[in-house]
């Protein structure tokens, strides 16, 4: 079956399933109240607002106004009545349904809000009159204070399709699309949620004077193991978690060889954040990628101590995870710090009382971390007897899996609009 009449639709009334309450008795009940338990729910009700507020819409705008006063009136009222600040449906709604909603549907109806809020931009006193004053008996001087030189909205539209928007205007008007109705918005899309969590974490560290740095994704042994006194007994040279290119090439396994190529060109002191992709060969699973995004985070000057790496890390914590959660340092083994140390915060889940994600024990792993090597110094050209550093490297996935709950890694790069959505 074809579509008949490409780029041409035919408007149709809605007919919307409503139930018997208006929208102003349901805007002035919870979600509660209106046995609203669930995101799909949700989602019905407010496509029920949403449908309301064209269907006014357009009800005003095929009704038509006589005269400017008229059309400043009618504007004016229905823009009170879904945007005025105090008793407005929007801010009824907000105040009703959002601000009371349970914390389980908290999110669904954030977003489904923020929709309805964009949407209700249709029915600001600007939009309106520009629709309202190529409507109804559209004769008078008046209509100059409401078109502009270029015209827009449906005169623009009328005047590419070669037809009069004033159907009222002069006598016999061929029938056509109705020009008044708002045009199809073109769906947008949104920054995927790894790169939200990228962009979070950095605006943290540039906030603390960190500069970011990056550098190339396919790395030599010598920059991604070498330099960063990793030898060649360690497991990681393995070939079973290396993808190499060819012997002396790598794609990096981590973001760690941006530090010695920064330290290199910098020198010290150096304070800065690598963002970026590393690869391993890792059998896909619910927490194994390929491919993953990491942030690295060096610091390097006179003086630094193990309580700068602690006093920073406890700091950026806080700000990404809230106030409320607390962090603890343990010992670890990495062959580029020493001491070398895992970062654990108190589960963001369970509060700390113990629940499935934290295996019951109250904290979560986050990061390792520790006091530069000074041998990894030495490799970025910078002398261990003068300066010291701490450095710290985490995983944005299992940041963003945290963050949003999400349980499996493959998700971010499977490109389902239905996940990514939730996003925007
Ligand atoms: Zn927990």
């Amino acid at each position: 079956m074809s579509g008949s009449g490409a780029g041409r639709r035919i408007p149709l009334k809605c007919s919307h399933t409503r139930s018997r309450m208006s929208i102003d008795e349901k805007a002035s009940k919870t979600l509660k109240d209106l046995g609203i338990k669930t995101p799909e729910a949700i989602g019905e009700l407010f496509a029920q607002v949403a449908a309301a507020l064209d269907d006014e819409r357009q009800a005003l705008i095929a009704r038509g106004a006589t005269g400017e006063s008229e059309r400043g009136r009618l504007a004016k009222e229905l823009r009170d009545r879904w945007l005025a600040r105090k008793g407005g449906l929007v801010s009824l709604i907000d105040a009703h349904w959002l601000k009371k909603a349970p914390k389980d549907l908290k999110p669904a109806a954030g977003r489904a809000f923020n929709e309805l809020r964009q949407r209700a931009k249709s029915v600001d006193t600007e939009s309106l009159l520009q629709d309202l004053s190529h409507q109804g008996a559209g004769t008078e001087q008046g209509d100059l204070a409401f078109t502009a030189a270029t015209p827009v909205g449906p005169a623009r539209l009328a005047a590419e399709a070669g037809v009069s928007a004033k159907p009222g205007a002069g006598g016999s008007v061929k029938p056509g699309p109705d020009l008044t109705l708002p045009g199809f918005r073109r769906t947008l899309g949104s920054v995927h949620p790894v790169t939200q969590v990228m962009r979070e974490i950095e605006d943290i560290f540039l906030g603390l004077g960190f500069s970011i740095e990056s550098g190339p994704e396919i790395e030599s042994v010598y920059y991604n193991f070498d330099a960063l006194n990793i030898p060649e007994s360690h497991p990681a040279r393995d070939d079973w978690d290396t993808l190499y290119v060819n012997a002396e090439t790598v794609l990096r396994t981590h973001t760690s060889p941006v530090q010695i190529r920064a330290m290199e060109k910098h020198g010290a002191p150096l304070y800065i954040l690598c963002p970026g992709k590393a690869y391993r060969r890792d059998n896909p699973d619910s927490t194994h990628a390929t491919m993953f995004h990491q942030v690295e985070g060096l610091a390097v000057d006179k003086d630094i101590t193990f309580a700068d790496l602690k006093g920073t890390l406890d700091y950026f914590a806080r700000k990404f995870f809230g106030d409320k959660i607390k962090t603890n340092f343990s010992p670890s083994f990495f062959p580029f710090t020493e001491p070398s140390g895992e970062l654990a915060i108190s589960c963001v889940f369970c509060g700390g009382e113990g629940c499935r994600v934290c295996k019951e024990s109250g904290w979560v792993e986050v990061m390792g971390c520790g006091m530069v090597h000074p041998e990894v110094l030495r490799h970025g050209g910078i002398d261990p007897e003068r300066y010291s550093g701490w450095a710290f490297g985490l995983g944005v996935e299992r940041f963003a899996m945290m963050k949003y709950d999400i349980n499996d890694i493959q998700l971010f790069q499977q490109s389902d609009v239905r996940f990514l959505e939730q996003f925007g």
